[in-house]
């Protein structure tokens, strides 16, 4: 088994392929964990980790906190940006360093280069050993891709790494930006915008929809904006960046109404390109869509045998999790184990503002556009005791429901740790539980989650 990529499609695949006792060889030329965990996922969390605390604290005066005789302000903290962003490569280095010991311990063997598939059943490895050019040729009876994906830069805004950043740039900044512009409202543009709003910088953000996070439930889209306006994030919607020019320390940003933003950094987050090119994958007969992104199946097979695709290379969700389950699934697919294919409309996913946007399953525009006959139930966050005791006042539980049967199709949870709320719903999507069935559960009182329950039991029907 060749896998080429050392993202989680890669190694949670190597993991699995080794289990089975497969004789497993992973070619990496990012560092163990990929973006994942260098650059993507892991850092953006630990970022607004930090960025939660302050929210919280600022957040405190509410409750009755005071320092020093006084409610806390937002203003009176502030963050140390490098010692933040020290702390964020300790900790993905440290999370590198522990899934390289797991592949070690299981006896995957790590190739440190660029693979790329000569044939069908030969890689190419051209190594990262300056000393030795010659390239590695691996035979394999079974190739795994997982490449994964970068950020898409434009040639007119091209990023330099100090004041025009791409998402994977900002854990250099040693200060923390006096005005930044995101560039891009979707949800690494938007998770950015609220993080580093929170730090304290003025944040402006770009959004070329009429709503932010476009394609995701209008109803947590508004609740964010509304969120956005009160904190005084500025949001510029329907307009679309053209340019970002720098002059020394500051940065303009030229937008299609003619107008223009100057700040002291811009973001740009305006989508992943996959990393599919330059790996001979017409060599072997693996073909891609117009955007490049590698065709699977639900097995994650390619168009050509014995070849799997796993992760943001295929364009399939896009996420951590789902790259994960679909190397394991290519492995246990490959090496004969029982396997159940990826189900999409089970992916469970967050947006990770404040408040936290989660979602599961078939969504508002799936009904409205007829995917699946049903209905579905808005409860506010705010008739919940917990979320009073709190203070929180913004989002919502919302689920859908199959008509006739009452299955629960799919949910939104927008409230602090969504992330963690939305599992009970993905549960109950997983394994086709009415929505009497997610009701009758026990959940503590007071507790956010009885929202679930309560949202579930006001769907229950006596026809
Ligand atoms: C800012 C941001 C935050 C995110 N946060 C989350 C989150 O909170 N939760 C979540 O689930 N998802 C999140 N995602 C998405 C998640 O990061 C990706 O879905 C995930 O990284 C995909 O994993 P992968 O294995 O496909 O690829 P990657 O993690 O991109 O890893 C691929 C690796 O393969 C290497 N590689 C490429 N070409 C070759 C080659 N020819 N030979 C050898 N190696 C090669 C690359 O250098 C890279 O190291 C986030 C994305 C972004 C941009």
């Amino acid at each position: 088994m060749v896998i080429i990529g050392d993202g989680p499609g890669g190694y949670e695949g190597a993991l699995v392929a080794k289990q089975l006792g497969a004789d497993v060889t992973l070619i990496s030329s990012g560092g163990i964990g990929g973006s994942a965990v260098l650059t993507d996922c892991v850092p953006s969390k630990t970022l607004i980790a930090t960025a939660e605390a302050i929210d919280e604290a600022a957040a405190s005066g509410y409750l009755g906190v005071r320092i020093d005789g006084h409610p806390a302000s937002k203003a009176e903290f502030n963050v140390d940006l490098a010692t933040v962003n020290t702390r964020i490569m300790e900790l993905v280095r440290a999370q590198s360093r522990g899934i390289r010991a797991s592949l070690d311990e299981a006896g995957v063997r790590i190739i440190e280069g660029r693979g790329s598939l000569a044939s069908d059943d030969t890689v190419t490895v051209t190594t990262n050993n300056h000393a030795n050019d010659d390239d590695i040729t691996i035979p394999a009876d079974t190739i795994l891709i997982a490449t994964g994906a970068r950020p898409r830069v434009l040639p007119e805004a091209m990023p330099d790494g100090e004041r025009i950043l791409t998402w994977e740039q900002v854990y250099n900044l040693t200060e923390l930006p006096e005005h930044l512009i995101v560039v891009g409202s979707g949800v690494t543009g938007a998770e950015f915008a609220n993080g580093f709003h929170a730090l304290g910088s003025e944040v402006t953000l770009v959004s070329s929809r009429d709503q932010v996070l476009p394609g995701e439930d209008s109803d947590a889209a508004r609740v964010l904006e509304e969120v956005f306006e009160r904190r005084g994030l500025h949001v510029r919607g329907n307009t679309r960046a053209l340019k970002a020019e720098r002059h020394d320390t500051t940065v303009t940003v030229t937008l299609n109404d003619g107008t223009t933003v100057t700040g002291s950094h811009v973001l740009m987050a305006v989508g992943s390109l996959p990393n599919t090119e330059d790996i001979g994958l017409e060599n072997a007969g693996v073909t891609t869509d117009d955007r490049g992104f590698i065709n699977v199946d639900r097995v994650s097979r390619t168009s050509a045998r014995h070849i799997y695709a796993a992760g943001d290379c295929t364009g399939v969700n896009m996420l951590a999790s789902v790259a994960a389950m679909q190397g394991r699934i290519a492995m246990y697919h490959a090496l004969g184990d029982a396997v159940s294919p990826l189900d999409s409309s089970a992916v469970s996913s967050t947006i990770f503002t404040e408040p936290e946007i989660a979602t599961v399953g078939l969504q508002q525009h799936d009904l409205e556009e007829g995917e699946f006959r049903g209905e579905h139930i808005m409860l506010p966050l705010k008739t919940n005791a917990r979320a009073k005791m709190h203070g929180h006042r913004d989002g919502f539980v919302k689920l859908f429901a199959r008509k006739g049967s009452r299955i629960v199709a799919g949910g939104v949870i927008v409230a602090p740790n969504a992330s963690e709320l939305i599992h009970s719903v993905t549960l109950a999507v997983d394994n086709r539980l009415t929505v009497d069935q997610l009701a009758q559960a026990f959940t503590v009182y007071p507790s956010l989650s009885g929202s679930v329950a309560e949202a579930a039991r006001r769907m229950h029907t006596t026809q």
